[in-house]
């Protein structure tokens, strides 16, 4: 029969699948004679049994659970439900994969009139016990029973007014015991049913909830966002309590091995004396600094130092540790690996390397290549003029600006419509998860480093500063106050979550400084792979900053919009509604210099690498006049009427311009544009080559779908780089090639090659083409598609192997078989997206090329792809 539930001592750190990561850590934790609290976890396979019968437990688990309890009543000397020596346990949640807030802990259960009166005899501390209880009956009517936690909040409140007293550890003994008078009574009100007092009925009710909490709506969020598999379940743990709360001797508290917004070798945490498990996380009181724990405790601090560290040098990973300190002993409740920044993960790895602790490839295989994203963006500019309005702690950082709103819900409503937010709550809680997902920043009155406003934030990479304790947030109304100054909903706030600041209006930024271990880390990545990274960029500026960040050329400059530009446009548009060959030469005459003066800003950015210039490829309707006052321009040019040139645009217009005359059938049907270009780019590289310097020019066709199209245009390009190197008396070598982004150029590669020095897949378009989804209006379905689970990833962010990969294999296949050294790149989007690298690198392409910020992503997602398929 399968067993469902496991003592902490018969576990260990290798069974996460089925004793979840807290319960196989809190195992190997006793394995290493760690001070635990002994416990016992049940496994995700008893979650799965549970779910899978509609919400029944298999049979034999609540019997072991029972056999479980007898040997903690043993190992513990005390009784469960008992009157004198009662035995009262914590009950968690732990799934596979940490997930921070989401599912729910429910401590001092066991607990009843009876237990209480035998706790407080048995420690001499009845101000505990009453204190004990009353945590308990709202934890558990939250947790298990689903009452809002505010109905219990507000009772304190309205309590400690009528005691004039502002902490809840002034309370007194007989505060506490009216107040689990009042609790009950709510908890009845709410629920229709008597409170359950006996110990079993708690536990089995409890197990239950925990179960059921993995299919809570904010447990699946969490699970959509941080793409978690939702088949995974979780294991419920169930420990014996040890109490931070007795009074001065006893605290609890949470901490890291190293700086988790850092990455700093550096003890770091928080704590709160007199304080019980959830209370520094939850961010209801601000907790201390972890250093001046020693002050306080100072041989449990001592103990807690050693423990640290030789669970990171176990490990071999930073740890995000719970403690609590009973009567001046320590016990450790938990130890995960911790959640961090990027900028703090790279820092790690790269210091754990020279500690000796990991190899480089462990250090580059740790960091997700996407959350270097991060650490690319701006901050604000020191310069700028700033209104500050208060200072809190610096929780995840980044700096981000946006309109105040005050609930999770404003949140999405107002970026539904375009709006950037920053979402101010007095303290966050796992039901805010989609309104902190969309916001660009989060601010709260409350918490510390470990709160979960901020541990999600920096799992999130959104900036947040928290526990700024002088701002009172009144969500009710959608306003904050700071001092005498009211913020209302809307209006601008900025934040910068690396100093804890939050200041009134917008702030202007300054762009990322890149950490020497971050250039480290990428010089490891360029050590290990073999596809080469490139950029897509149309600017000097793209193209400077790419090569900043690594890029080795570019791999994709879209000429089309150099056209956009106001002095061009309309020259662009009167060769496209001409309709003689003197009207377009003309306008391809002038249109000349621009181009030319692009291309050898480009090729002179791109000094010694190489540049594909692709040539023109507009859906046309994107450059046809749609004002009136465009179109009177274009008249007052071409000299004819109004009405003329209004009927050449509706000549013009297509019913589907994306299927329509683009790409290359553009090129072909005025060859004076594609003379045009390839003259430009000839011109542009004899210019930049007199300079002494290296110009690395490529051509590259858009939308080939046949190969006669393709040989037709090469004919064009040739000749006309022939004309330029005899007028000039030089000569140039370079080279033409394609892109393959339809599906029908995939299925004739093979011939396609015959006339392409390179192939560059233009995963965007092939991605529409075989999908048959429109780029521009999949946005009216995929997010229902994707939230339905029809799609499992959006297929234009992230390559769709079984379907677009099946044809790029075969257009890889077609190419190489005529010309085995076939340079192949991917120009789509796809080529920053690191689980598509990987696809890429499996499937032997030479070069991937991204838009330049997401060029480190790249440079990681292939070094992870040469080390995962070696
Ligand atoms: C593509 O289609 O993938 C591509 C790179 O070209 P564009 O996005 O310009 O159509
Ligand atoms: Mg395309």
């Amino acid at each position: 029969m399968t067993r469902f539930v496991f003592a902490f001592e018969e576990g260990s750190a290798d069974q996460k699948d089925l004793l979840g990561g807290k319960g196989a850590n809190l195992s190997e934790m006793t394995r290493m004679d760690f001070p635990v609290p002994p416990g016992f976890t049940i496994t995700t396979e008893a979650c799965h049994a549970y779910l899978a019968e509609e919400n029944n437990f298999p049979k034999g688990l609540l019997e072991e659970v029972q056999k479980s309890i007898a040997d903690l009543e043993q190992k513990t000397g005390k009784q469960f439900g008992d009157e004198e020596n009662p035995l009262l346990v914590s009950v968690r949640s732990g799934a596979k994969v940490s997930m921070p807030g989401m599912m729910d802990t429910v401590l001092n259960l066991g607990m009843n009139d009876a237990a209480e009166k035998g706790l407080a005899e048995k420690t001499g501390n009845a101000i505990f016990a009453a204190d004990s209880h009353r945590r308990f009956i709202q934890m558990f009517s939250n947790v298990v029973l689903g009452i809002d936690h505010h109905l219990f909040e507000e009772a304190i409140q309205k309590k400690k007014k009528e005691r004039e007293v502002t902490e809840d550890t002034d309370l007194a003994t007989e505060d506490f015991q009216d107040l689990i008078k009042t609790f009950r009574a709510i908890a009845e009100k709410e629920t229709g049913e008597i409170f359950p007092t006996k110990a079993m009925d708690q536990l089995t009710a409890a197990i239950g909830a925990v179960f059921g909490s993995w299919n809570a709506p904010r447990a699946i969020t969490y699970r959509n966002i941080h793409r978690i598999p939702h088949n995974l379940g979780t294991a419920v743990n169930i420990q014996s309590m040890v109490f931070g709360n007795t009074g001065g001797t006893g605290g609890t508290g949470v901490a890291f091995t190293r700086d988790p917004s850092t990455g700093e070798r550096k003890f770091f945490g928080d704590f709160l004396m007199n304080a019980q498990g959830e209370d520094v996380v939850a961010g209801i009181r601000t907790p201390r600094e972890i250093a001046e724990l020693q002050d306080e405790l100072p041989e449990a601090f001592a103990q807690l130092m050693d423990l640290q560290n030789k669970l990171e040098q176990h490990f071999r990973e930073m740890q995000d540790i719970e403690f609590t300190i009973e009567n001046k002993k320590l016990f450790l409740l938990q130890t995960r690996s911790g959640k961090r920044t990027a900028a703090a993960a790279v820092r790690i790895v790269v210091e754990m390397v020279s500690e000796g602790l990991i190899t480089k490839e462990e250090a580059l295989l740790r960091i997700e290549a996407g959350s270097l994203d991060t650490m690319l963006h701006p901050s604000l500019d020191p310069q700028a003029d700033k209104n500050l309005l208060a200072k809190g702690i610096a929780a995840s950082p980044g700096a981000a600006s946006g309109k105040a709103v005050f609930t999770a819900d404003d949140a999405v409503t107002l970026t539904e419509k375009g709006e950037k937010v920053v979402l101010v709550r007095h303290e966050t809680s796992p039901d805010d998860i989609h309104g902190m997902h969309v916001s660009e920043g989060i601010v709260t009155a409350c918490g510390g480093k470990a709160s979960h406003a901020a541990v999600v934030a920096r799992g999130m990479g959104t900036p947040c500063v928290s526990g700024i304790s002088k701002i009172i947030v009144n969500a009710k109304h959608k306003k904050f106050h700071v001092g005498d100054t009211t913020i209302e909903e809307g209006e601008i706030i900025t934040i910068d979550g690396s100093t804890g600041e939050l200041f009134l209006g917008a702030v202007s930024t300054v762009p990322a400084e890149l950490s020497s271990e971050f250039e480290t880390l990428l010089s490891w990545a360029d050590e290990v792979r073999t596809l080469e990274v490139r950029a897509n960029a149309d600017t000097p500026n793209d193209a400077k900053k790419a090569r900043s960040f690594g890029a080795e050329g570019i791999g994709l400059c879209r000429t089309e919009h150099m056209f956009f530009e106001h002095d061009r446009i309309p020259l662009v548009r009167k060769m496209i509604l001409s309709q003689s060959q003197e009207e377009i030469d003309e306008a391809l005459e002038n249109l000349l210099p621009f181009q030319r003066k692009d291309f050898e800003n480009i090729l002179t950015a791109m000094d010694g690498l190489p540049v594909t210039i692709r040539f023109l490829d507009p859906p046309l309707h994107e450059f046809l006049p749609q004002k009136n006052a465009e179109i009177e321009d274009l008249a007052s040019r071409f000299n004819i009427s109004f009405e003329e040139v209004k009927n050449r645009v509706v000549h013009l217009s297509e019913v589907n311009p994306m299927l329509g005359h683009r790409g290359c059938r553009l090129l072909i049907t005025i060859p004076a544009l594609l003379e045009m270009q390839a003259r430009a780019v000839a011109e542009a590289a004899i210019l930049v080559m007199k300079q002494g310097k290296t110009p690395k020019p490529e051509i590259m066709i858009p939308l080939i779908g046949s190969s006669s199209e393709l040989k037709y245009c090469r004919e064009v390009i040739e000749k006309t780089i022939d004309t330029v190197c005899e007028e000039q008396g030089t000569s140039l070598d370079i080279p033409i090639g394609t892109m393959i982004e339809l599906p029908r150029s995939c299925a004739v590669a093979g011939r396609i090659v015959e006339h392409a020095d390179f192939f560059s897949f233009g995963t965007n378009d092939l991605t529409q083409m075989t999908f048959g989804f429109s780029r521009d209006d999949v946005g009216r379905f995929l997010p229902e598609y994707l939230r339905d689970g029809i799609l499992g990833r959006d297929p234009f962010e992230c390559i769709d192997e079984a379907g677009v990969g099946r044809l790029i294999t075969m257009g890889i296949e077609g190419g190489r078989e005529k010309k085995p050294d076939l340079k192949i790149s991917v120009c789509g989007e796809h080529g920053g997206d690191p689980q598509s690298v990987d696809f890429f690198h499996r499937n032997g392409m030479t070069v991937i090329s991204c838009s330049p910020f997401r060029v480190p992503i790249a440079r990681l997602a292939a070094a992870q792809a040469a080390i995962r398929n070696k």
